[in-house]
């Protein structure tokens, strides 16, 4: 079916596929006003924020540090390691109530906002774009003409300049989980000395260049599992960016003049929106509420000399004329859940133990086996991280509980521990065969300071041959 103007869209086709299903590259036209204005100054934080935060330190330590090999993750001084995994899940359950919460109430304000790729798009890569290749007519004119030197040349310098960028974005992405001293380091010496580490980033920026370069709002239509959720945590009293089609509508062209509402047709809005769609058809799954249609609207209203907010954030509710709930079920249960989650958050960190540890098996092999005075003797290797938090130093020993026939032996035992520190010791449990009754047996390590104060108890899983 043909349309009558190209911006008018095919009722049953996505805005971004032609009727072969084929992508249709969207050229947002640039838009001036308000809502703009105020997306800058916020994109422009944010842009520092990620990327500045990774070379904060804190208390001598990186503000965000997330060291997955060693299990040690640190937020603003404090570091967690793997045994704080219940606080991880806290943190993500408050970030899930929250966002859930944020969405009943706001709509996509994470989408229009908060997400980096909207925030990177628009204010890096997009600027980008329409430095080389133009404003969207222009855009649209070198996408559809054939290869020449102008072609080629435009390109290749966007692409040039986005593969910078985007090699700048995927260092400091791996900044939060190298650690940008270390980074440093690194980048200085030649890739075959940590290919692993460089292989994640040549990845890293394949994929970044291929989302913010190409890829687009093709991700947050067909990919983004947060953009399919959102139905159903939004209801008509969230608020949304909409149009007022009791004040719009009946629009230009359709029924004599004086009955027309305040929409002229000019698809002013539909030609800005980075997701092709036109925001007059209603709420729709496309729609990121980067408000670029309200400030198109605007202008146009401006120059009409009628009242702004044709096209606005406002709720469904609101404006069919009903009574828009500012409290309801959902919203009670986010708020409460958010709650919890918090008073269990701050309840564990209050309780965390001076003294963690984690026990991870060593060795090849999970036990080794050898004839001592006739007896076959079986031996387990650990490993043992010792987290310790308190500032004051302290002398440990280890010793097993209530069973005299397991050994254990390490380097040093007692040993010293500074304050606020980490520990990684080897454990050799040696016992003899007979104990292991199923093929495994249980043994617990008890942690005693110097005065003979137990300060940890951990269960220790030991295995070896059954005869
Ligand atoms: S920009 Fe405003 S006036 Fe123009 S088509 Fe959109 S809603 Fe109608
Ligand atoms: S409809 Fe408006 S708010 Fe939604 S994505 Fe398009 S321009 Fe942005």
């Amino acid at each position: 079916m043909s349309t009558k103007n190209k911006f008018e869209l095919h009722e049953e086709r996505l805005a971004t596929t032609d009727e072969q299903g084929k992508r249709v590259y969207i050229h947002p036209e640039s838009v001036k006003g308000k809502w703009r204005n105020r997306r800058t100054y916020f994109y422009s934080f944010l842009v520092i924020l990620y990327l500045v935060l990774p070379w904060i330190h804190f208390k001598g330590k990186q503000i965000i540090l997330l060291n997955i090999p060693a299990r040690e993750f640190t937020f603003f001084g404090t570091t967690f390691f793997a045994h704080d995994a219940p606080l991880f899940l806290l943190i993500i359950l408050g970030f899930i109530f929250t966002m859930g919460l944020l969405t009943s109430v706001l709509g996509r304000v994470w989408c229009g906002w908060g997400c980096p790729q909207t925030v990177f798009i628009d204010l890096i890569y997009g600027r980008i774009e329409q430095l080389i290749e133009g404003k969207a007519r222009a855009r649209q004119k070198l996408q559809e003409m054939p290869w020449n030197l102008e072609k080629i040349t435009k390109k290749g310098i966007k692409w040039f300049l986005f593969t910078l960028v985007t090699l700048h974005i995927s260092h400091s992405f791996l900044g939060y989980f190298v650690g940008t001293h270390e980074l440093f380091k690194i980048t200085l010496s030649p890739p075959s000395e940590h290919i692993g580490l460089f292989s994640i980033m040549l990845f890293v920026t394949g994929v970044l260049l291929f989302d913010f370069g190409w890829f687009r709002e093709q991700f947050c239509i067909i990919a983004c599992p947060y953009g399919r959720l959102q139905s159903v945590m939004m209801d008509e009293s969230s608020l949304v960016v909409a149009y007022d089609k009791s004040r719009g509508d009946p629009r230009r062209g359709s029924v004599p003049t004086e009955e027309e509402g305040d929409c002229i047709n000019c698809y002013h809005c539909v030609k800005v929106c980075p997701t092709g769609i036109d925001i007059r058809r209603g709420t729709q799954l496309e729609c990121i509420s980067c408000t670029n249609c309200i400030d198109a609207c605007d202008d146009i209203m401006r120059k009409l000399k009628r009242p702004e907010g044709l096209i606005r954030y406002d709720s469904e509710a609101n404006l069919e004329g009903k009574k828009v709930k500012k409290i309801d079920t959902r919203r009670v249960i986010y708020c409460l859940a958010i709650v919890t989650v918090l008073g269990l958050f701050i309840r564990s960190i209050l309780h965390l133990d001076d003294l963690q540890a984690t026990l991870i098996r060593a060795g090849r092999a999970p036990y080794s086996e050898k004839i001592i005075n006739d007896k076959r003797i079986i031996t387990n290797l650990y490993r043992l991280r010792i987290d310790y938090k308190s500032s004051t130093k302290n002398e440990i020993a280890l010793s097993i509980k209530d069973n005299k026939s397991i050994e254990i032996f390490t380097r040093k035992n007692p040993f010293k521990i500074s304050g606020k520190s980490s520990k990684d010791i080897l454990i050799h449990f040696r016992f003899p065969q007979n104990l292991l009754a199923t093929g495994s047996a249980k043994a617990k390590l008890i942690f005693k300071n110097i005065k003979g104060k137990k300060l940890l108890e951990k269960e220790v899983s030991l295995v070896g041959p059954l005869n």
